[in-house]
């Protein structure tokens, strides 16, 4: 078995691992510069969205005094996941918002 490499594995190789190395790299950088999602509502019932949408649900709060962590209504998740909520259905953000916001007790 010949065990030197031709220099056209070496560049084949050498391609391949550079091209998993951008792949991966932006994958890493793509989840990390977007963030948690929890604004996916396809599970969610029209009126149980519409809910979400009139309490003005939003995925990252405005104010950083006023997140859903922060909520009496919030029942978190595991993790770095998305938490759910006692008053809107489908996944909420920790670091959301809503009109419904009641602040925990200090
Ligand atoms: Fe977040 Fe509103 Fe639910 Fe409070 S009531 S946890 S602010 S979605």
């Amino acid at each position: 078995m010949d065990e030197k490499l031709s220099r056209r594995d070496v560049l084949q190789k050498g391609a391949a691992f550079g091209l998993l190395t951008v792949v991966g790299a932006a994958a890493c950088g793509k989840s990390q510069a977007k963030g948690l999602s929890c604004s996916d509502t396809t599970s969610l019932s029209a009126a149980d969205a519409q809910v979400r949408t009139s309490l003005a649900y939003v995925d990252m709060s405005t104010d950083p005094g006023k997140t859903c962590s922060g909520c009496q209504q919030f029942l978190p998740g595991p993790p770095d996941a998305c938490g759910s909520c006692k008053v809107l259905k489908g996944p909420i953000n920790p670091k959301g918002n809503c009109k419904s916001f009641l602040a925990k007790p200090a």
